[in-house]
C-alpha cells in the first residue's frame, strides 16, 4: 500500500529525485522553496543540461493554444512567469506560432478547430491572424509575392491549407533554459546533485522505497524517491500502458544569412494533419520535427517491484549511447515530402544533423503526477508527452502539491495513475499508427554515407 501524503508541516526529510529535466529540476526548486529543511539529492546519468534529455534541445515551443482549457490556462500562467523571469526571458523569442491543418474532416482538423475556438476566447483579437488559404499561409512565410506549388506539380493533395497565427506564442532555447534552472538549483544549500552515474534500481523493502542503488554500487537512502526520469522512467517503475517511451525524429538544416533575413517574420509553423513542426531560423539553423507515430526500442528487464520477474519495455536509444544513429529513411522521406509544399528550398537540402528525441508519452498526452500505485515512498512525475517543457515554472509546485495531497480534484484526476475516462491526445497530437522498432529501421552515419 502506498503511504499517505505527508502533511504540509511534515514533508520527507530526505528526498531523491531521479532525473534533472524540467520535471526534476522544477520539483527540486519547489521543495527547496517550500520545505527548506528537506535535503534533496538530484541524480542524473549526466550533468545538466543532459544532452539526450527531452528537456534539452535548441528550441521548444512556448504556446498556450490548447483545445483543453486546463492546459490552456496553465500554459498562459506559465508563459507569463517565463516572460517575467529575468534569466529565462533572455532565451525566449516571441515569434508567434502558426497552427495549420488540411481542413479535411478528421480528429486533427477537429482538434485544430477546437483549439482555434478556445484561443479566440482567450486571446486579444489583435494577436491572432487568420490565414484561411494556402496562399495566405505561404505568403506569411515567404513574402507577399510568393506562390505555393499547385497540386499537379506537388503530386499529392495539399496539406497546408488552413491556418491561424497566435503572435503571443514563442520559442525558447531549451538548453539555455535548463542551464538557468540547474544554476538556480546550485544556489540552494538543500539541493545536491549526483551526476554521471545512473540509478540502477529503487531499493524497495516490504513495499516501501528506502532509496536508490546506483550503477556504481553505491546506496543512497531517502524517505521519498521522485521518479522524474522522462522516457527512462519505465525501467525504474512499472508504468504499464499509462506511460510509453517513444522517439520522435528531429532534423536540422543550415540556412544562409540571406535565408535568415528572408524568413525573419516566420513563426513556428506546425501542421496538425501531417505532424510536421518547423521552427524559424535560430543561430543559422532551421529545426524540423515530426510528431510521427514514433519509434520504440524494446528490451526485457527485471520488473522493478519484483526483480524475480521480467517485463518488456521500450527504452531510449540516443546519441549518447549510439552517437552514429541517424533517423530512418521513411521519416526522412516524409519530412522532405511535406517540406516540398511549405519550405520548398529546404526539401532536398542535406540535413546538418538528426536525432531521435525520446519522450515519455501517454495515450491522452496527460502527465503522470501521482503516488506509485503499490509502493510507498515513490512519487511519479513524468508522462510529459510532447508538451511539458513550457510548464517548467509551475510543474515543481504541482508535483509538491500532489505529494501533499493538495492538487485540485481536476488535476489529481487528470494526472492520476489510474486515469479514468477516455480523451484524445489533442494536447500534443501524434500521427496515427504504431511505433516502429528502431533497430529495424535506424540508419547509421557509416551505413548512410
Ligand atoms: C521532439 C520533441 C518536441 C517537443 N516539443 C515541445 C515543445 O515545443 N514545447 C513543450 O513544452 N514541450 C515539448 N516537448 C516535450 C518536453 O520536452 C518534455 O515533455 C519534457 O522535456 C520532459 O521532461 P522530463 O523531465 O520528463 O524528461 P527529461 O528531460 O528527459 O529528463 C529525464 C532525466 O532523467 C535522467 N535519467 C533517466 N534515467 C535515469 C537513471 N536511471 N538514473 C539517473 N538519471 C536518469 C535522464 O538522463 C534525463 O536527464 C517536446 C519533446 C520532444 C521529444
Amino acid at each position: 500500500m502506498a503511504s499517505a501524503a505527508p502533511s504540509e508541516s511534515k514533508f520527507a526529510a530526505n528526498v531523491i529525485i531521479i532525473g534533472a529535466g524540467v520535471f526534476g529540476l522544477s520539483t527540486a526548486l519547489a521543495i527547496a522553496n517550500r520545505h527548506p529543511s528537506t535535503s534533496v539529492t538530484v541524480v542524473d546519468r549526466c550533468t545538466p543540461p543532459v544532452p539526450d534529455g527531452s528537456s534539452v534541445d535548441t528550441t521548444r515551443c512556448i504556446r498556450w493554444d490548447y483545445p483543453d482549457p486546463i492546459y490552456a490556462q496553465l500554459a498562459k500562467q506559465s508563459q507569463l512567469l517565463i516572460e517575467q523571469d529575468p534569466e529565462l526571458s533572455k532565451h525566449f523569442f516571441k515569434r508567434g506560432m502558426t497552427f495549420v491543418c488540411n481542413g479535411v474532416p478528421s480528429r486533427f482538423t477537429q482538434g485544430w478547430q477546437d483549439q482555434y475556438n478556445l484561443t479566440k476566447d482567450l486571446a486579444q483579437p489583435e494577436h491572432l491572424v487568420d490565414l484561411p488559404t494556402r496562399e495566405t499561409l505561404f505568403q506569411r512565410i515567404h513574402g507577399k509575392d510568393a506562390k505555393p506549388l499547385n497540386r499537379i506539380v506537388l503530386g499529392r493533395e495539399p496539406q497546408w491549407n488552413v491556418a491561424y497565427t497566435n503572435k503571443e506564442d514563442a520559442f525558447i532555447d531549451a538548453e539555455a533554459g535548463i542551464q538557468v534552472y540547474y544554476d538556480r538549483c546550485l544556489q540552494y544549500p538543500s539541493i545536491r546533485f549526483r551526476c554521471g552515474t545512473e540509478v540502477d534500481h529503487i531499493n524497495i523493502d516490504k513495499g516501501i522505497a528506502k532509496g536508490v542503488v546506483l550503477a556504481d554500487g553505491s546506496n543512497l537512502q531517502s524517505d521519498m524517491v521522485i521518479v522524474a526520469a522522462g522516457a527512462w522512467s519505465s525501467r525504474l517503475v512499472s508504468l504499464g500502458s499509462r506511460v510509453y517511451p517513444i522517439g520522435h525524429e528531429v532534423v536540422w538544416f543550415k540556412v544562409t544569412r540571406e535565408e535568415e533575413m528572408r524568413w525573419k517574420a516566420m513563426s513556428i509553423t506546425t501542421n496538425d494533419s501531417t505532424g510536421l513542426n518547423i521552427f524559424p531560423p535560430y543561430r543559422g539553423e532551421v529545426k524540423v520535427l515530426r510528431r510521427s507515430p514514433g519509434v520504440k526500442n524494446s528490451i526485457t528487464i527485471p520488473k522493478p517491484e519484483n526483480r524475480s520477474e521480467t517485463m518488456e519495455i521500450s527504452y531510449p536509444r540516443t546519441l549518447v549511447t549510439n552517437p552514429t544513429d541517424i533517423i530512418p529513411a521513411n521519416a526522412e522521406a516524409a519530412i522532405r515530402e511535406d517540406l516540398r509544399e511549405i519550405m520548398p528550398s529546404l526539401a532536398s537540402r542535406p540535413f546538418d544533423r538528426t536525432k531521435i528525441c525520446w519522450i515519455s508519452t501517454t495515450p491522452t498526452a496527460d502527465f503522470l503526477i501521482a503516488p506509485h500505485p503499490s509502493v510507498g515512498g515513490i512519487h511519479l512525475a513524468t508522462g510529459g508527452s510532447a508538451h511539458a517543457w513550457k510548464f517548467v515554472p509551475v510543474l515543481g509546485d504541482l508535483v509538491v502539491d500532489s505529494i501533499m495531497g493538495n492538487l485540485s480534484k481536476e488535476l489529481e484526476d487528470k494526472w492520476a495513475f489510474d486515469k479514468s475516462g477516455q480523451s484524445s491526445d489533442q494536447a500534443a497530437p501524434r500521427m496515427d499508427g504504431a511505433p516502429e522498432e528502431l533497430r529495424d529501421v535506424v540508419r547509421t552515419i557509416q551505413s548512410h554515407f
